[in-house]
């Protein structure tokens, strides 16, 4: 009997798993998100933040 071969976008799905936002119910894609941070004196940190975004806090992170 021949192994069932996993396709790559089986593997792709079942690595990426899907959140579900509990308040609005859609997806929650993964997002890297850059803080700058100004730490003065004209220079800026950046902070690498991995965010989940829904439609309930996707202004938080598109409109800035
Ligand atoms: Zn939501």
């Amino acid at each position: 009997m021949p192994r069932k071969l996993t396709t790559f976008a089986e593997k792709v799905a079942s690595e990426k798993q899907i959140m579900y936002c509990p308040k609005c119910g859609g997806a929650m894609e993964p997002l890297l998100y850059i803080d700058c941070e100004e730490t003065g004196k004209g220079f800026w940190k950046f902070k690498e933040r991995h965010v989940k975004v829904c439609k309930c806090n996707h202004d938080q992170y598109y409109n800035k």
